[in-house]
Parts: C-alpha cells; sequence; structure tokens
C-alpha cells in the first residue's frame, strides 16, 4: 500500500513555528478494539527503539537525546493521543495528526490518527508513527523523497536523520 500522510490542509515548510512548552512530552493509545501488545509494541519501538545505523535512528527518544526534548509512553491522557481506526480515510491518507493550541506558537496537545490499521503491517505501522511523531514535534514536510518526512513516507529509509534532529534544534533553540 502507499503510505501518505499529510498534516494540515495544504503543503506546509519544512517545520511550522509552533512547539512544545513542556520538555517531557507524553503519549498514550486510546484505548479501542484495535490495541494489541503488538501494536503497542511497535508503537513504543518508534519512541525508545535505541538501534542506530549510519547515523539514523529507529527511537525519537534516542534520536532527541542532547535537545532535551523525550517522550515518555503513559497508559492514559496523553499529550499527544494516538488513535487507531480501521476505516479509510476520506482523502486517503494512511495517518494523520491534528494539533491543539491554547496560546500562540505552542502546542497543547496533538492528535495522531492511524487509518486502516488491520491492513497495515508491523514495519509500516512504525514508519507512520516515527513521521507522525516528527510532525508532532513541529516539524512539516521535506522535498527529499529520502526523508522520513517526505510526504510518502519511505519505505526503506523511515528512520530519524540528523537532519530531522537538526531541524528539532533550530525549532526548539
Ligand atoms: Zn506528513
Amino acid at each position: 500500500m502507499i503510505i501518505i500522510s499529510l498534516v494540515g490542509l495544504s503543503l506546509v515548510p519544512f517545520v511550522h513555528a509552533d512547539t512544545w512548552e513542556n520538555s517531557t512530552i507524553t503519549v498514550s493509545v486510546t484505548d479501542n478494539e484495535y490495541v494489541t501488545k503488538s501494536i503497542i509494541r511497535d508503537i513504543a519501538i518508534t519512541i525508545l527503539d535505541d538501534r542506530e545505523e549510519f547515523e539514523k535512528f529507529a527511537g525519537w527518544n534516542n534520536a532527541l537525546n542532547g535537545t532535551g526534548i523525550q517522550f515518555k509512553l503513559v497508559a492514559e491522557n496523553g499529550d499527544i493521543q494516538i488513535n487507531l481506526v480501521n476505516h479509510t480515510s476520506t482523502k486517503k491518507y494512511s495517518a494523520f495528526t491534528t494539533f491543539e493550541s491554547k496560546s500562540p506558537g505552542i502546542i497543547s496537545a496533538a492528535e495522531i490518527t492511524i487509518y486502516e490499521i488491520e491492513e497495515i503491517s508491523s514495519h509500516e505501522l512504525q514508519m507512520l508513527m516515527r513521521h507522525e511523531l516528527g510532525h508532532s514535534l513541529g516539524l512539516g514536510h521535506s522535498r527529499d523523497s529520502d526523508d522520513l518526512m517526505y510526504p510518502i513516507v519511505p519505505y526503506y529509509t523511515s528512520y530519524i536523520s540528523q537532519a530531522n534532529i537538526q531541524s528539532i534544534e533550530s525549532l526548539y533553540n
């Protein structure tokens, strides 16, 4: 399947301006019939996995080391809420991130929706989660087709790069 992910309604620049105020951003998965142990494991990998190959990271926390920002998986009421659904997006997206903002420039909450959860592989779920967590930190889309933040998430290179980290550092410093 083609993995397409968009944030917002139009093409956005490489970074958007909004950022989190808190340095620990909690993440939880909304409990429903699609939540399984293996899905929770796949989501955890995209946050906690410390594999690192050719300076590309599988998990965000290792990549974010040194930025002061970390994700934390919690059982419920996360700053970022992940919703797993099995229907198709009306706009044919594979995943989507929306934000809430209580004051200008500050992200107060985010919601990540993953569509067709029973149709995607474990690898595809991890690709999508890494990409959407990138959006949740404030990254927009890249024009580089090998980049995690390319709108059509690259199957083999969907890992977190130094370029992604530098973009986050420029946003938060
Ligand atoms: Zn996207």
